[in-house]
């Protein structure tokens, strides 16, 4: 064979090896294009089918979706949206004060409670929307629409659950906190049911009852927070805080009567922190117990060393509603001040409004015990709660304080000064003593006096003052602010000198200070 032949041969294998070569990797395409379709297709049909044949999980007792439902019906709408390019909402509702209800009403009411509320929750959002029980007292909705259809749901949510439950023979009413989340604006599928929940715990936080929408700032402010907390859990043992101390001041004779406790926390790096900032913290985070009896002990040491220079004053302490729930608060206070040789009555108990009106079991508990202790119970913020008339009758409470809201319009506003006057004569009609807070004025000063206010507090007076220049401004019959203090404003008659019948307490507890 020439080698011309030889050539013609090799080239025509060569083509064919090379047609056959490009054959084999179409098929091959073609091959793994058709098995991917497949594969999709069968994805498809699996998820198709699990979502027609497993039903969304449900809660036995509210019906709505649980936990696990609720994601899968928010993977569901995720997905649904991809596609349709619609927005939604998650709204985390969480009912005020839950807890407390359970203790007031028992279980079996507060499901009762919990099954009415899931239906008045349902009303709210459109029929291709979902409602979930997430845990008690707490339900998370997904609402299709924007930001602005978001907060329209939540006001009807508050709206719907503000109208009194009547459950048997007890009626009550609800708030809640709302926090809102919208997709895809406020993350993905695992971070939204989370934000919804920062921004209904920022809501707590600023008192509940109310809604707010989730901003990415939140997430820094809640590291904040957690470092704030981590500082707290210290300050005690680090002795970083410190009492101070406001007059209260009997609106006729202008002698102090009382002190009120105010507690200040130093942190080395920010100063002084208001009580308004870390005392909710104090609550949420379980530390309000040991920093309560910190304060209870101090108080009493104070007034133990005041009483030693002749200043014979009530001590003033706040109590929180954590406080209140401890079922050996009063011991404990009974305690302080027996170590400290001072009378029950001399130890003044202020506990807002909003915590006296709980009316739960444990709470009415602790009155009861206070009532026998002997202690003089002060109501605290009066007027900015929803007071029962019933409920404040049965209290020990020997004193109202009327919120410094209404005080400082008091000389602008007619509804302030009406508001005012029917506190001080429901006060006299149930024989407590008045006393006004945040008095900055004279002309404040004039008109709460001339309507029958009993104790003024405030700015006008003596700002909050540490211990030492309490004992100061008292000692040297001080008079602040033009104020006239009249000469020995601290000193009260002696327990000896008064006669037996007047006596308050029983001879020979003076000799123990
Ligand atoms: P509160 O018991 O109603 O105390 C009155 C608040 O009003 C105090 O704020 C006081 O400094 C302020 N104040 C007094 N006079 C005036 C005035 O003329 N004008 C204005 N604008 N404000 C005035 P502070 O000390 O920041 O305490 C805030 C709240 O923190 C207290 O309200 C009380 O609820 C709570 N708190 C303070 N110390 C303690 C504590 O030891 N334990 C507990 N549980 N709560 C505390
Ligand atoms: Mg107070
Ligand atoms: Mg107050």
């Amino acid at each position: 064979m020439s080698a011309d032949i030889l050539a013609d041969h090799m080239s025509a294998w060569i083509g064919l090896i090379a047609a056959s070569l490009v054959i084999a990797a179409f098929m091959l395409g073609m091959y793994f294009r058709e098995r991917r379709r497949r594969m999709i297709l069968s994805e498809e049909l699996d998820r198709v089918s699990t979502q027609r044949s497993v039903p969304l999980e449900r809660d036995k007792l509210t019906g709505l979706l649980t936990r696990s439902g609720f994601d899968a019906a928010l993977d569901k709408r995720i997905k649904s949206v991809e596609d349709s390019g619609e927005a939604f909402c998650i709204l985390y509702v969480a009912l005020d004060n839950f807890g407390l209800l359970n203790d007031a009403f028992g279980q079996a009411i507060c499901d009762r409670l919990l099954k009415e509320v899931s239906q008045r929750l349902t009303t709210c959002i459109g029929p291709k929307d979902d409602a979930s029980h997430m845990a008690a007292g707490e339900f998370a909705l997904i609402a299709g629409g924007d930001m602005a259809i978001g907060r329209a749901t939540a006001n009807r949510v508050t709206d719907i659950l503000t109208e009194p439950f009547k459950l048997e023979s007890i009626q009550t009413q609800l708030s809640c906190s709302i926090g809102i989340a919208s997709y895809p604006e406020h993350g993905s599928c695992t971070k939204l049911l989370g934000h919804a929940a920062m921004a209904m715990r920022s809501v707590k936080l600023n008192g509940g009852s109310g809604f707010c929408q989730y901003d990415f700032k939140m997430e820094a402010e809640v590291r904040e927070q957690a470092l704030l907390v981590n500082d707290l859990r210290n300050a005690l043992a680090l002795g970083q805080f410190e009492l101070y101390f406001q007059p209260k001041i009997d609106a006729i004779s202008l002698q102090v009567t009382a002190a009120e406790a105010l507690l200040r926390w130093n942190h080395p790096e920010l100063g002084i922190v208001n009580p308004v900032v870390f005392i909710p913290l104090a609550e949420r985070y379980g530390l309000i117990g040991s920093i309560g009896n910190w304060v209870i002990e101090e108080a009493c040491r104070k007034a133990a060393r005041w009483r030693q220079r002749g200043l014979r004053m009530r001590v003033a302490v706040n109590i929180s509603g954590c406080q209140m729930r401890e079922d050996d608060l009063v011991d404990r206070i009974e305690a302080a001040l027996l170590r400290n040789g001072i009378q029950p009555g001399r130890f003044t108990c202020e506990i807002t409004e909003s915590v006296a009106m709980e009316d739960t079991k444990v709470t009415q508990l602790t009155f009861d015990k206070m009532r026998k202790a002997g202690f003089h119970v002060s109501i605290d913020d009066f007027g900015t709660g929803y007071s029962s008339l019933a409920v404040l009758r049965r209290l020990p409470a020997a004193e109202l304080k009327i919120d410094h809201a209404f005080v400082c319009d008091l000389e602008e506003s007619e509804d302030a000064r009406l508001i005012v006057k029917s506190i001080i004569n429901m006060a006299t009609a149930l024989n407590l003593r008045v006393v006004a807070e945040g008095v900055e004025t004279v002309g404040q000063c004039e008109l709460l006096v001339s309507m029958g206010c009993n104790e003024l507090q405030g700015f006008l007076f003596s700002a909050p003052i540490s211990a030492d220049e309490l004992e100061r401004l008292a000692l040297d019959d001080h008079r602040p602010n033009d104020v006239e203090f009249r000469q020995s404003l601290f000193s009260e008659t002696l327990h000896n000198e008064l006669p037996e019948d007047l006596r308050p307490f029983p001879s020979g507890f003076d000799s123990q200070v």
